[in-house]
């Protein structure tokens, strides 16, 4: 065992909700619409000088501008790095011949705005852990006469206390789709054991499956997502049939949804390390999502919002990322996070690259070495092959379909684990 200084990402609801809604329901239009301003800044440059500038470029442009006041400085500069690490993504991406890639889009449905992250550093915002109040700041133009700061109630998990970390280092105001949330970002010392092994493990995350994971040796697993769907066809059955969705009953039945869901992302992260330990693992390769956080207008496959009749966002990813390297590093697991381009679309054991491919009843179909695997299990297998290349399929037969036929593990209600299903023949 070893101590080691690492940084967590702890969630906390607003139990003031209904008095701070307003206030920063005002901060988050504020954080897209400078996100918008910055947006067009950007490609007017772009069309003037054919360059991208960079953020601390874009804040000292855009510091004078009325908008940057909507926010606490801090809290601008924020969003204008986040646009700015946008656009590197996607020219990073295009300069790799991706050339479906595009930009980052602008931050409007219509007329509204939606409501942005918005991000307080160290003097934007002043943490009471005494009686868990934090006061987060405001912009100069939002200031009213009587007040600069909105004043929240945070109330975190049992399992964690914020008066005994090192330190906070930031406090991030997250829309969820149906209430705003805090998220601290804390540096805390934790004990960690040694790496269980060195092999690998690819994970693609996605809508169908939750999880396909592709071990170094070839076994390989799938989670589906089925619990969750009937959890959410029940609540959402339960939900329509409130007279008020403003209602106590109504916030009560979305407070359970969420409850199971963070239930269900928390016990399926420690499986998965459990599993890791076991097969001795010691680096889980992740397929990094940020990149459907911006283009969900442009492209029609990445629209997680509405697909699967499952209002999964993408910040249910991050969080389930986030759970997953926790419980990792803990165990001395190292969690890396790779580009997932071309990951669903190359075959994992000869590298062909779809378009002549084809992905069947969710198994992908190579012409080229007649690999037939489950279209998930062959992303996970690519995802883990870019940190570590040696192929699983090298040498073995590839016609007999192991990479078709995963451990199925499904989500048992009564136990509230995960078991293995009998392979079932489809
Ligand atoms: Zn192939």
């Amino acid at each position: 065992m070893a101590k080691q200084v690492v940084t967590r990402t702890y969630t906390a609801s607003i139990r003031n909700q209904q008095q701070v809604a307003d206030d920063l329901d005002s901060l988050g239009f504020s954080a897209s619409k400078l996100w918008n301003v910055g947006r067009w800044t950007i490609s007017r440059v772009w069309d003037e000088i054919d360059y991208i500038p960079e953020h601390d470029e874009l804040t000292a442009y855009l510091k004078s501008h009325e908008r940057y006041d909507d926010l606490h400085s801090q809290s601008s500069q924020r969003v204008l790095q986040e646009l700015a690490e946008a656009f590197t993504g996607w020219y990073t991406k295009r300069r790799n011949g991706d050339t479906r890639a595009n930009p980052p889009g602008y931050r409007k449905h219509g007329d509204d705005h939606p409501r942005s992250t918005v991000t307080f550093k160290n003097k934007g915002f002043k943490l009471d852990t005494q009686y868990n109040r934090v006061r987060l700041s405001k912009g100069s133009n939002l200031k009213d006469y009587w007040s600069d700061f909105i004043l929240c109630e945070y109330q975190t998990p049992p399992d964690v206390d914020l008066s005994t970390v090192e330190s906070v280092q930031q406090v991030r105001a997250v829309w969820t789709g149906e209430e705003w949330e805090l998220q601290f970002v804390c540096n805390v010392e934790i004990e960690v054991s040694e790496a269980p092994g060195e092999k690998t493990v690819g994970v693609d995350l996605g809508i169908n499956n939750f999880a396909a994971l592709a071990y170094e040796d070839g076994h390989s697993e799938l989670y589906p997502l089925n619990c969750l769907k009937q959890d959410d066809y029940y609540f959402n059955k339960r939900l329509a049939q409130c007279d008020d969705s403003d209602s106590e009953q109504a916030t009560r039945l979305n407070q359970k949804k969420s409850r199971r869901r963070t239930h269900y992302f928390h016990t399926l992260s420690k499986h998965i390390v459990q599993r890791c330990v076991e097969e001795e693992v010691g680096t889980i390769v992740v397929g990094d999502l940020s990149g459907i956080r911006e283009d969900g207008e442009d492209d029609e496959s990445k629209d997680w919002g509405t697909h699967g009749n499952l209002d999964l966002h993408s910040w249910a990813f991050d969080r389930f990322t986030d759970l997953l390297t926790y419980k990792a590093e803990m165990e001395g697991i190292t969690v890396e996070e790779v580009s997932e381009q071309d990951t669903s679309k190359s075959c994992s054991c000869c590298g062909r690259k779809r378009d002549a491919n084809r992905v069947e009843r969710g198994l992908y179909v190579c012409d080229e070495c007649e690999l037939v695997a489950n279209a998930d299990v062959n992303g996970a297998e690519n995802i883990r092959q870019k940190v570590s290349p040696s192929l699983a399929c090298d040498g073995g037969d590839r016609s007999n379909g192991w990479l078709a036929q995963p451990s199925v593990y499904l989500f048992d209600l009564e136990s509230g684990c995960f078991a293995p299903r009998e392979q079932a023949t489809s």
